[in-house]
């Protein structure tokens, strides 16, 4: 439709139009942002909440942010809509921000709020900020709404604390599918694939109808634990027993729960046969795994599909350029590298949070803004040092994508954000205290048997978040099993 000829002067049409407008472009969008402004609508709360939401369904963070900031006055619902933008838009920290401004302004969030600050706490892996948070909803009444309990569940899995997201689901009076797709995925990215399967069943059990979300949680907790035949007989099961068509997003779980257990083969043979179309998700699963078993050939194949699917998703090439380093195929890896530069493409910067004394610091691989900085990098050098001479550690420099001296590819490493996280956990925390860290990327193999020695060598615990699960290392050990 064309939207900008149909704007009147009225402010419920302009609420209609942007609403209607969400399947439109973001141009078209900023034109009827310039249209509002040049008619004087911009001190209406409600026509610029709903421009905030729909510059967040579009990932705008930015443009969300500029309405925000020029609105006069701003209602419950506009403070939601930014938080709840920030949140969805990975984000969490401003989030936050804006929750505790918000707060200055002695307005009382509502749970649609809480729900969004629940969630923004449990992507940064903040577990005191979270008790906090719980703190508040029962201080004011919001622990039985569903959705926040919900929401309360996911944090607390997703901040490590599992059990405490099982008592908050325990003491649940009612639970809808939401709720135990919760507690289902909570299992999952633990690792624990059988008790996420026995809740699965123990929720039809209750009378609650699988949604398609349950599949995707129970799917994956069967992969994180390599539960193959699981797995399988739960997809037979979809259409089979409770008429759910699968999805791309169905599919891309069962070609990560092939892929990781090195059947790379009939992952591939699923994609063939898949009747729909596959979509960058599931050649991100096949591609994902390629890595772990380094396929190379596998590999080749599914990234020629994601370069046409994702031209402009730098995940991507550096997955493929991983796999030809791990390979030794440096001229290869150049190859990708340049394709990477012409398209002026960056690879996504590692990035590990932590929480020390209820305070959240993130830190970046080329972190230089940290003011302990030097002190980290001073601790992580002994650490290693001592870790290499006992021959406890030896440095996996496979996985650095530069040909390079050694020496160079074991400074690289040592700067990786999650062993930065580390030290500086070490630094700060209290003795005895578990040192909590979240990250954006997938662990790498390095950083995971450092953390690993790590655990063992100054005998505490470590429990590290990445995008796919959690590990949980213990005196050596990590609670993945070395499956990830
Ligand atoms: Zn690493
Ligand atoms: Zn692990």
């Amino acid at each position: 439709m064309n939207a900008i000829g149909i704007i009147p002067s009225d402010r419920f049409t302009y609420t209609y139009v942007l609403k209607a407008c969400v399947v439109a472009s973001l141009p078209k969008h900023k034109e009827i942002h310039a249209h509002i402004f040049r008619h004087g609508y911009h001190t209406h709360i409600h026509i610029m909440t709903t421009l905030i939401d729909v510059y967040a369904r579009f990932g705008s963070v930015q443009n969300a942010t500029c309405v925000f900031s020029q609105m006069p006055q701003k209602n419950m619902v506009s403070w939601s809509a930014m938080i709840a933008c920030y949140a969805k838009n990975g984000k969490p920290l401003e989030a936050f921000d804006v929750f505790r401004d918000m707060m200055t302004h002695v307005l009382l969030p509502n749970s649609v709020t809480m729900v969004s600050v629940v969630q923004a706490c449990a992507a940064l892996g903040a577990l005191e900020q979270g008790k906090l948070l719980h703190g508040y909803i029962v201080r004011n009444g919001l622990d039985s709404i569903l959705p926040v309990l919900s929401a309360l569940v996911t944090m607390y899995a997703r901040c490590g604390a599992l059990e405490l997201g099982r008592r908050v689901f325990d003491q649940m009076g009612k639970r809808d599918v939401v709720a135990w797709n919760s507690m289902i995925s909570s299992y999952g990215i633990h690792g624990f694939g059988g008790k996420a399967i026995e809740t699965f069943r123990e929720m039809i059990r209750h009378g609650v109808s699988p949604s398609p979300i349950s599949f995707v949680s129970v799917l994956g907790a069967c992969s994180h634990a390599g539960l193959v035949e699981e797995g399988k007989q739960l997809f037979d099961s979809m259409w089979k027993e409770h008429k759910i068509y699968p999805s791309v997003e169905h599919y891309a779980c069962m070609v990560d729960l092939l892929g990781r257990a090195n059947q790379l083969e009939e992952a591939a043979i699923i994609i063939q046969d898949m009747r729909i179309e596959p979509g960058p998700k599931v050649w991100g699963s096949l591609l994902g795994s390629c890595r772990i078993h380094c396929n190379v050939e596998l590999a080749e194949r599914a990234s020629r599909r994601l370069f046409e699917l994702e031209p402009t998703n730098a995940g991507n090439y550096v997955l493929l350029a991983d796999i030809y380093a791990e390979a030794k195929m440096w001229d290869e890896v150049k190859q990708v590298r340049k394709l990477l530069e012409a398209k002026g493409l960056r690879k996504v910067p590692g990035c590990s949070m932590i929480e020390v004394k209820r305070k959240i610091y993130s830190l970046q691989s080329v972190d230089e803004i940290n003011i302990q900085i030097e002190q980290i990098h001073a601790l992580l050098l002994k650490l290693s040092t001592e870790m290499k001479q006992n021959g406890m550690y030896v440095p996996d420099t496979r996985i650095v994508l530069y040909d390079l001296e050694e020496e160079e590819k074991e400074r690289i490493l040592l700067g990786h954000s999650e062993k930065l996280a580390v030290a500086f956990g070490l630094i700060n925390s209290s003795k005895g205290d578990p040192i909590r860290i979240s990250k954006n990327l997938r662990l790498c193999e390095d950083c995971h048997s450092f953390t690993k020695l790590i655990s063992k060598y100054t005998n505490g615990e470590i429990l590290v978040r990445d995008i796919n699960r959690f590990h949980h290392f213990t005196n050596g050990v990590c609670s993945c099993g070395d499956y990830w």
